[in-house]
């Protein structure tokens, strides 16, 4: 059995691949801009090609039984048992395509499917924050993983495997309703209230950029417009304002946490995104927020809440990892 995987990170702007060992090593990787305006045939066109580079560079060949098993991680709403992406709103023209059975077509090997943000948090979980400083014998599971970008992702790894749900919807963690009733902020799903309009990093943005305009003095008042790095920079460097408004940011954050805790019970949970690059500064807060929140049943402290460990590389070692995974419960298409 060949111990390489092609992961594939499909984005609305760039398609990223690289070939990754059966220990979530990346051993190539290459990206790809999406021709997404051509639509579905021209996007696994371009996935193919740079498959094909990727495995090239990495002494490998598609198809001649090198290379185990790809795995795309793609945005939008996916049919499990079909393959199929239902629709992605970055990529227009794409209602119920066969992705997996068209890329296992082109590629010439068999290929696994996963939305974006399962398969990065099933990376962090195979090869990533769930690895730790060592090699740990077993990763934390359940291990929840929550993307803080323009929206918040989320992704949730059980029983060694991604959780899909009974809908393809489960770990939609950025529509959790923090704030329930009228008035929670309208969010475009439909709800009112959502996690993402309070604590993504445009959330964060949004939530200095108001409170420079109640006119209280703060040194975010020197940037035009606010960003969630200049929020928790401010904020690091002891303004009042923001170390109040990041504060608030923070507890959404931990309250959320404690939701999570409360169904999963999670070994692990993985904040990951450019806001996690505020670092300690930001986790020591959500730690403590969660620490002084959540109930006295049992220890607070048995819960990891860590920064994602894989940058850019998550998309793909996760896609590749899922296929791995799928592989190794010998059930791939
Ligand atoms: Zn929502």
């Amino acid at each position: 059995m060949p111990k390489h995987y092609l992961g594939i990170d499909l984005g609305g702007t760039n398609i990223k691949a690289g070939i990754v060992d059966d220990a979530g090593r990346v051993l190539s990787r290459g990206s790809a801009p999406t021709p997404g305006k051509d639509g579905f045939e021209a996007v696994c066109s371009a996935i193919a090609r740079l498959g094909g580079e990727v495995a090239q560079r990495a002494g490998l060949t598609l198809g001649h039984g090198s290379i185990a098993a790809a795995g795309v991680g793609t945005p939008g709403l996916i049919d499990f048992d079909h393959g199929a992406v239902l629709n992605a709103p970055n990529l227009p023209g794409w209602t119920d395509v066969p992705l997996a059975k068209r890329m296992s077509d082109l590629l010439g090997l068999p290929t696994v499917i996963e939305n974006d943000a399962n398969a990065a948090a099933f990376g962090e979980y195979w090869a990533g924050a769930g690895r730790g400083d060592g090699h740990n014998a077993s990763p934390p599971d359940p291990l929840v993983m929550l993307t803080l970008g323009t929206g918040v992702g989320g992704g949730i790894v059980i029983g060694g495997r991604v959780l899909h749900g009974g809908f393809g919807l489960a770990a939609e963690v950025g529509h959790l309703i923090l704030h329930p009733g009228n008035d929670g902020l309208p969010c475009g799903c439909g709800q009112r209230g959502c996690l993402e309009l309070y604590a993504s990093a445009n959330a964060a943005a949004r939530r200095a950029k108001e409170a420079v305009q109640t006119g209280r003095p703060t040194s975010l008042r020197s940037c035009t417009e606010p960003t969630a790095k200049d929020l928790f920079d401010h904020a690091q460097a002891g303004d009042v304002l923001a170390v109040e408004v990041a504060q608030g940011v923070c507890n959404d954050l931990a309250w959320t946490c404690i939701t999570l805790a409360r169904v999963l019970d999670p070994k692990m949970i993985v904040f990951a995104g450019g806001m996690a690059l505020a670092g300690d500064w930001m986790f020591d807060r959500i730690r403590r927020s969660f620490r002084e929140r959540t109930w006295r049943i049992a220890s607070a402290d048995t819960l990891a809440i860590v920064p994602a460990r894989l940058g850019n590389d998550a998309g793909i070692i996760g896609a590749a990892g899922v296929a791995w995974e799928v592989s190794q419960r010998g059930v791939l298409p």
